[in-house]
């Protein structure tokens, strides 16, 4: 009777394994393009998953919140990122990142080239050897019609007073739909990017919705559908200010913010179409 206990045990333990296994695998393989916009405080930090289940990171916010998010958008027994990106070395987007590295194995690092790099990014890239410097025009093929496109910075090896304008600007596009992703470079790298094609479905809105990034010449040319605003609730910054917010009311486009909405989460489909959840509802 003691000996069919435990067998039955096995078993069912198996079935349930199994079970998740098949969830965990199907999720990973759903034929969709899936960006998290996290909800991780006054910070960046978004997950790119492809339809072939490679993940992408793009900065890890201000703490080890974002292993928690990590957790909760990839499969449990996945420790693996292809890629991070680090847009610019400011603590609520490197900070996070150590956690990242500690915890995940991690193909590849991008980031932008800094001539005096400050502390924490010394520190950041101590602990990794995968770490590669981009400009404009570098590009990663992700799968088919699905690639990642540098638009900014012009050169190596930036000196910039302020950090935010050492920011990466890229675009993702999966078919027909863009995702603009501007650090928190400021309206000074936004003048400078005009003639790129900026046009884009979506929009990782420039520093938090400072009143400094989101120039109304930069939002007309994105021309974004829909905005996503990564900010902490109740920040001390002031973000998003109502200048930026104008700014996107006046092109036309849907606003999401982590802080009122939680983790945006964009699904995008091989037609073409695309679907969004929010953590705490999309109104
Ligand atoms: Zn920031």
């Amino acid at each position: 009777m003691k000996k069919l206990k435990i067998y039955l045990l096995v078993f069912m333990s198996v079935v349930v394994l199994a079970f998740f296994v098949s969830v965990e695998f199907s999720k990973a393989q759903t034929g969709s393009l899936k960006v998290y916009f996290f909800d991780i405080g006054q910070g960046d930090s978004i997950l790119i998953r492809t339809p072939e289940g490679k993940d992408i990171l793009i900065d890890g916010g201000p703490d080890s919140v974002v292993i928690e998010r990590l957790g909760e958008a990839l499969p449990f027994w996945d420790r693996h990122l292809d890629i991070v990106v680090l847009t610019h070395p400011h603590d609520d987007h490197v900070l996070g990142l150590y956690d990242v590295l500690a915890r995940y194995r991690v193909d590849l690092v991008l980031e932008p080239s800094i001539k005096n790099e400050p502390g924490n990014m010394i520190y950041f890239n101590g602990m990794t050897e995968k770490e590669k410097s981009v400009l404009k025009d570098d590009a990663i093929t992700l799968g088919e019609d699905l690639k990642i496109e540098f638009i900014y910075p012009f050169s190596l090896e930036l000196e910039e007073e302020n950090l935010n304008n050492t920011s990466l600007v890229f675009k993702l596009s999966y078919r027909d739909i863009d995702f603009l992703f501007t650090g928190d470079a400021t309206e000074d790298v936004e003048a400078k990017i005009l003639s790129e094609n900026l046009e884009s479905e979506f929009l990782k809105v420039g520093h938090h919705g400072s009143r400094y990034s989101s120039s109304q010449e930069f939002l007309d040319k994105v021309s974004p559908l829909v905005s996503v605003i990564s900010v902490g609730e109740g920040n001390s910054f002031g973000h998003p200010t109502q200048d930026a917010l104008d700014r996107l009311a006046a092109v036309g486009s849907r606003v999401l913010r982590t802080d009122k909405n939680g983790t945006v989460e964009v699904e995008v489909f091989e037609g073409g179409e695309w679907e969004i959840s929010c953590g705490k509802g999309c109104k």
